[in-house]
């Protein structure tokens, strides 16, 4: 079995090894038979359904870069993608199910069209049953043209080197990068570092609730699982639908073992209160993990409790579209300390330098570098060398360092603590604060949910603090409220990180993979324009 497969409105499929051996065999001879080969790049815009895993392995089998764009991205995100890599296919699903209703994936897609000139045909996962444009000649049905391919098709011989797959990526300017990973080392690496971190067994289940479209999902969804053999869950839908214990009812109902998710995701959870993870049996979890942000401690000891039964480790992985795979992470036996990555992965030559390239001594912060190659580190940013060496290259050039774009400093123990992206450190008074950290004070207070907070320009001390406040259902935001939590982060972290404003939302800006978009809410708080808010998913 490699996948217990869930859609959002109930149904299931079973998907094995078998199936999707066939099925990719299929669909690599659909592709050829539309002219696509070694080299062509391939745009995927779908739902969760398996068949996107069938999309992706049927490209690397041909030798055809391909280019997941997360199915929740506008038609504009997608257009540029599309442009950019200079896709000429198009596989994409009439709609998708999220929040019981339907994202019309179809329609979204043939706006996007209309911008990218380059696309020729589109092959069209029916899903929703919903009704879509047609055009002919150009639009083909999943469904008809897998049933004509041959279950036969050879497997093109490719270097190591030759490109894998290109996944777009924010950067700090509004133009996303095509982040480009290779056959050989992103396969080793990502196998390696997902049996040795998640202590893989032939009867675990193992659930990484991220989306295909974004890092986390290429390399622990689709290609380490399969590669090792594992048996997966994939879950089409939001975790809050229809009730807020849809997770906990799937990781009982699959007797999940393992379960890999966000920061965000927990907190989101977390607001409804105990009693939803409460209801379900979830005795068959035995190690836990998260990635994307620093995980606050407070997250960190619910899920541990209310999800793990205080039982489970939690492997915090941090690691970067750009890298491939976990590179700072615990593994199952590594004493852990909540809110902290731990320590490098075996091999991986991370430290914490200042702007001279300097190591900092222990808790003094600094930037976050990786001093060796690794074998899943990016190969460049598709077709623009000089943005790859710009962004991740400059900063140590005589030492050859890669530069992740993270502050991060390291305590006594050789733990590491990543603060944040550098960007989203604040100065006040000459301090440097993390955002994460005073979101983390925020949130540890009960009546807060999620924070986010960012910092704007002041004339005494440099930079001053604005905090987003999301409360806990049946909380509502006061004057007496703002002044309970500034005196709760008086307490927690000092007077320095005590939020000039504190405004109580509803929503926060978001990209798709639940990171907040600051950058954002600093615009709006200052009047200057929001730049490109195309990929926000609210
Ligand atoms: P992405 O490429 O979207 O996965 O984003 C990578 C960035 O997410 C990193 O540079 C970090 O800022 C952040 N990140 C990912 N995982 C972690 C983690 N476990 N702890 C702290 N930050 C993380």
């Amino acid at each position: 079995m490699a996948y217990h497969w869930e859609g959002e409105p109930g149904d299931t499929r079973t998907i094995t090894y078998g199936w999707l051996n066939d099925e990719v065999r299929r669909f690599a001879n659909v592709l050829r038979g539309l002219g696509i080969g070694k080299g062509d790049t391939v745009a995927i815009y779908m739902g969760r359904v398996p068949e996107i895993i069938v999309a992706m392995l049927a490209c690397a089998k041909i030798g055809a870069p391909h280019t997941v764009i997360y199915g929740g991205f506008s038609e504009q995100a997608l257009s540029d993608r599309i442009n950019d890599a200079k896709s000429r296919v198009l596989v994409t699903c009439d709609g998708a199910w999220l929040r019981g209703k339907t994202v019309n994936l179809k329609d979204i897609a043939d706006l996007a069209i209309e911008k990218s000139p380059t696309i020729e045909k589109v092959v069209v996962y029916k899903r929703t049953q919903q009704d879509v444009k047609w055009v002919e000649g150009r639009d083909l049905w999943w469904h008809d043209v897998v049933a004509d391919a041959s279950p036969q098709a050879e497997t093109e011989v490719m270097d190591a080197e030759d490109p894998l797959f290109i996944l777009y990526t924010s950067g700090s300017t509004g133009k996303p990068k095509g982040i480009l990973h290779t056959h050989g080392g992103y396969m080793v690496y990502s196998s390696t570092t997902l049996a040795w971190v998640f202590d893989l067994k032939p009867d675990d289940v193992y659930w990484c609730a991220a989306d295909p479209g974004w890092i986390t999902g290429h390399s622990y969804i689709v290609y380490a699982p399969l590669i090792l053999g594992v048996t997966s869950l994939m879950y089409e839908g939001a975790p809050t639908h229809p009730g807020y214990d849809r997770w906990w009812d799937l990781v009982a109902k699959y007797q999940v073992s393992i379960l890999y998710c966000a920061p965000t995701a927990i907190r989101g959870l977390m607001r409804y209160g105990d009693e939803w993870p409460a209801k379900h049996d979830m005795s068959s979890l035995r190690l836990l993990g998260s990635v994307g942000e620093p995980i606050n401690p407070e997250a960190w000891r619910w899920f541990y409790k209310q999800v793990g039964g205080e039982r489970c480790p939690i492997m915090d992985t941090w690691w970067q579209t750009e890298t491939g795979g976990f590179m700072i992470t615990p593994m199952p036996v590594t004493p852990l300390k909540p809110g902290s990555a731990t320590r490098p992965f075996p091999g991986i030559d991370i430290d914490v330098v200042d702007d001279e390239g300097n190591s900092c001594p222990p808790n003094v912060d600094g930037r976050l570098v990786i001093k060796q190659p690794w074998p899943a580190m990016l190969r460049t940013v598709w077709g623009d060398d000089d943005r790859y060496i710009a962004q991740y290259w400059n900063a140590f050039p005589e030492q050859g360092w890669y530069l992740a774009g993270d502050s991060a400093r390291r305590d006594e123990d050789g733990y590491i603590w990543v603060i944040g992206r550098i960007d989203d450190v604040i100065k006040v008074s000459g301090y440097r604060l993390g955002t994460a950290e005073v979101e983390s004070g925020l949130v540890s207070h009960a009546s807060v949910a999620e924070a986010a907070v960012i910092g704007i320009p002041d004339e005494l001390r440099g930079s001053v603090i604005y905090a987003y406040c999301i409360l806990v259902a049946g909380q509502y935001g006061s004057e007496e409220l703002a002044d309970a939590l500034k005196d709760h982060i008086r307490k927690e972290i000092g007077p320095i990180a005590v939020p000039t404003k504190i405004e109580f939302v509803s929503v926060l800006p978001k990209t798709r993979s639940g990171k907040i978009m600051r950058r954002v809410l600093k615009a709006r708080a200052m009047g200057t324009p929001e730049g490109d808010t195309s990929t926000l998913e609210e």
